[in-house]
């Protein structure tokens, strides 16, 4: 299974004079503002991809035996602690530096 995070926006199609609003490409990484963070728990995942269907950021990546979220991308809004049927992610508190 392939990870989910869309490739950056290919801006070479777009006309030199519109305006910057339309032009200018910033890759939001929600990873910076966000309050918590999902963390699986290996033992518990069966790899049943609930939580890559769910995810609203499409984060979720493959690993070998487990799924996990992309923590740069991860806006830790707790979607697939919800939806995973196995009850393996649980949100946690990000710390402050
Ligand atoms: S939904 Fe839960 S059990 Fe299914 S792949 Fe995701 S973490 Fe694993
Ligand atoms: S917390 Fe939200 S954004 Fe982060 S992996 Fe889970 S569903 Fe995706």
């Amino acid at each position: 299974m392939k990870k989910q995070a869309r490739e950056p926006f290919d801006r070479s199609g777009i006309p030199d004079d519109l305006c910057p609003i339309a032009t200018e490409y910033i890759v939001l990484k929600t990873g910076e503002w966000r309050a918590e963070r999902p963390v699986v728990d290996r033992d518990r995942c069966v790899k049943c991809a609930t939580c890559w269907v769910y995810c609203p950021t499409q984060c979720i990546v493959e690993k070998d035996g487990w799924f996990e979220a992309d923590l740069e991308i991860c806006k830790g809004c707790g979607i697939c602690a919800e939806e995973c049927p196995h009850h393996a992610i649980r949100m946690v508190e990000e710390q402050e530096e």
